[in-house]
């Protein structure tokens, strides 16, 4: 190469080049790279040539290509790295966006920044709703008062999580919907860098669960509680008439008995009998009423008979045990003949008398009966005993009693006052009850004017 370039710059000067460069191997067997610049002596055909030892220069070269390579290399991986980080944050907002769980996003001022679906889809609030942290405060909780109370509790909290350096505790409110519906949610708050994400878990359908298990648990173990009571009661109101049956015929027998104890015993055994049919007609209604059995049988009636009839029965008894009997009262001529069932009517009246004489010592009992409105109403008043308040709803449901744990000092099966409801609204009316313990009771129960 050297002399090819040798005979050009002396024969065709143009074409030579002035530098060029070559490698050659130096006495102690390195290979050094070298410049070489050549110029002819004007007007001769010498010419002057430097050598430039440019080893280091050649080997900066290659290691700064090689590194360039690799920086392309790098800038290469960067990007598809980077590619790769976008998808995936894509991917985590997708997923937070369609989380079946609603999510928040909000800054450390509680500025709702993001919703995902299930939050617009259960709460209806989109991020356009909710422009400041004061709106979302004031939809979510309308309460003031309330609304000022998670305030503090949830700053409360949040302390407490920067205090212990622990998680922010599980917060439970009840917040409105876009559409006013009240939700039992517990929210579960995470700060992350400068902003809140809030996971929000709806338990309403879940506390309404709970709350209808306790009521089933409950009304079951008040069915088991009037079932033991009943049947204790049953067997009392079985067993004492038949105890004062079974005795009084084995009484009979004697052979000297006068006339008199013979009546008192006869007496005493009809009275049980009498006593055993009640509860055995009365388990007999309720089960007809129950069983949806028990039909109105329609007939003209004649209200003033019906009361003088029952005032008349009742009258003996009643001063038998040191009580006076008051029917003051007679209805109006129009309405004292109406239809309605006879047998039922009765039946409630005889009821609520028997219960007056068997729930007062003392006083007066008073029956009646007047206009009002469309309704004809009837009532009992005593001055016995009296209901206490929280017993009132109780006594007109089956089995019921005053007083469940413990009725001995009263017979009585706890039907009664349970077919005078049916019975009362059977006939068109309804039953009800003021009362006042140890001062008295009245029982009311109305049926229409019917022609
Ligand atoms: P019972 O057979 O026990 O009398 P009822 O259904 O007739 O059953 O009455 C239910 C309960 O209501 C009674 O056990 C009693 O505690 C209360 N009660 C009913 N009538 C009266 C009344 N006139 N005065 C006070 N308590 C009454």
């Amino acid at each position: 190469m050297m002399q090819n370039q040798h005979h050009l710059r002396r024969n065709a000067k143009n074409k030579a080049q002035s530098q060029y460069e070559f490698r050659f191997v130096d006495h102690h067997k390195n290979i050094k790279n070298i410049l070489v610049v050549v110029d002819m002596i004007p007007d001769s055909t010498n010419s002057v040539t430097s050598l430039l030892d440019i080893t280091n220069l050649k080997q900066a070269e290659e290691l700064l290509k090689e590194n360039e390579e690799k920086l392309i290399t790098q800038n290469l991986e960067l990007k598809l790295a980077k590619q790769e980080a976008d998808n995936n944050q894509s991917n985590l907002e997708l997923f937070i966006k369609k989380s079946p769980i609603p999510m928040v996003i909000t800054d450390f001022n509680e500025k709702v920044e993001y919703v995902n679906d299930k939050f617009i889809q259960i709460f209806g609030y989109t991020i356009k709703d909710l422009p400041s942290a004061q709106k979302w405060w004031e939809l979510a909780y309308p309460n003031l008062e309330y609304r000022l109370y998670v305030q503090e509790s949830m700053n409360l909290a949040i302390q407490k999580a920067i205090d212990t350096k622990s998680d922010i505790e599980m917060q439970k409110w009840h917040i409105y919907t876009k559409n006013r519906k009240k939700k039992t949610c517990e929210f579960y708050m995470v700060p992350i860098e400068n902003r809140f994400l809030i996971v929000i878990k709806d338990i309403t359908k879940e506390i309404q669960n709970q709350k209808e298990l306790i009521k089933a648990k409950e009304k079951a173990e008040e069915s088991d509680r009037l079932k033991s009571s009943f049947l204790a009661n049953m067997s009392h109101e079985i067993r004492t008439p038949m105890n004062g049956i079974l005795g009084f015929t084995e009484l009979l027998k004697e052979p000297d008995l006068t006339g008199d104890e013979q009546k008192m015993y006869i007496d005493i055994i009809k009275r049980s009998g009498d006593r055993m049919l009640d509860t055995v007609n009365d388990l007999i209604d309720i089960s007809k009423i129950e069983t949806g059995q028990m039909l109105t049988v329609k007939s003209e009636v004649n209200i003033n008979d019906e009361m003088d009839v029952l005032y008349s029965f009742f009258k003996p008894e009643v001063e038998n045990k040191g009580l006076k009997l008051e029917w003051l009262y007679q209805v109006p001529e129009d309405v004292n003949i109406i239809q309605t069932d006879k047998h039922k009517l009765h039946s409630i009246l005889t009821n609520l008398i028997k219960n007056a004489i068997k729930y007062s010592d003392v006083g007066e009992i008073e029956i009646g009966c007047y206009k009002e409105q469309q309704f004809l109403e009837f009532y009992v008043k005593d001055e016995g005993i009296g209901i206490p308040k929280n017993r009132i709803e109780a006594i007109f449901q089956r089995f019921e009693q005053v007083d469940v744990l413990d009725a001995r000092a009263f017979e009585g099966s706890g039907l009664g006052l349970a077919i005078c409801k049916a019975y009362a609204e059977m006939l068109g009316g309804s039953i009800w009850v003021d009362s006042t313990l140890g001062v008295g009771s009245v029982f009311y129960f109305n049926i229409p004017i019917l022609k």
